[in-house]
């Protein structure tokens, strides 16, 4: 999602107190940006960020942060954020490929890659989410018995990732091609895209990895 540039989004950003602004401070040290040792989750790419605002509500005793590169983007889920009344919940307007500079090893519970971009072209392949780029980038930062939860309605990039991600030395824990009709559906949240693409009837791909264990 790239929406036209809106003037001011920047400082609107900049000023925001629901978007974290010096996020390196918090490396190592996330729960004492939330006031508590509670889990921390992660949305990577989560556009006007529905999903994520809806988890922090159904889940006060998990700290969320959505990460989101695009300015414009990241106002659309500060309009809606400002209607809420969340602790547990922050932003950060950075490329997710740099997580590392501001995550310590082992610090995030669970990351989440919802109808992230499908880069079809081989060219581009290792802009995917699931790529090894930045499947090296998540080991660095997820506990030891940290997931990914994958969505999306696009077959290629689904079927992509149940190869890179068991290559790049993951365990793939449950997968589906239909969502919606199969038994991982209790409790799904639906995002924005989730939410367009059923309206028109299209299966939704799921898929949940963790780190394979060495013995
Ligand atoms: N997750 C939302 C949903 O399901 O409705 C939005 C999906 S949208 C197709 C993908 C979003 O991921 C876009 O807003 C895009 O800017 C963001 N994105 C893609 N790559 C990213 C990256 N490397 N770092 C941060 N955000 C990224």
């Amino acid at each position: 999602m790239r929406l036209r540039h809106i003037k001011g989004a920047e400082q609107q950003i900049a000023e925001s107190p629901y978007v974290i602004q010096n996020p390196e401070a918090f490396k190592g040290n996330w729960s004492a940006c939330f006031g508590n040792d509670a889990p921390i989750e992660i949305e990577v790419g989560m556009g006007k960020g529905k999903f994520i605002m809806d988890l922090a509500a159904a889940n006060p005793h998990i700290n969320y942060l959505g990460i989101e590169r695009y300015s414009s983007v990241l106002l659309r889920a500060l309009q809606k954020r400002s209607a809420l009344e969340l602790s547990n919940i922050f932003f950060l307007c950075i490329d997710a490929k740099e997580m590392t500079d501001y995550f310590a090893p082992g610090e995030i519970s669970r990351i989440y890659l919802n109808f992230s971009d499908p880069w079809p072209k081989d060219r581009h392949a290792k802009r995917r989410l699931t790529s090894p780029v930045f499947l090296n980038v998540y080991d660095q930062i997820l506990k030891p018995d940290g997931v990914i939860e994958f969505k999306t309605d696009n077959r290629g990039l689904f079927d992509y990732s149940l190869e890179s991600i068991p290559e790049a030395g993951w365990d793939i824990l449950a997968s589906t091609l239909d969502l919606h009709h199969s038994d991982m559906a209790e409790g799904n949240v639906m995002t924005e895209y989730e939410t367009k693409f059923a309206s028109e009837g299209k299966p939704i791909c799921k898929l949940v990895a963790s780190r394979r264990r060495s013995f």
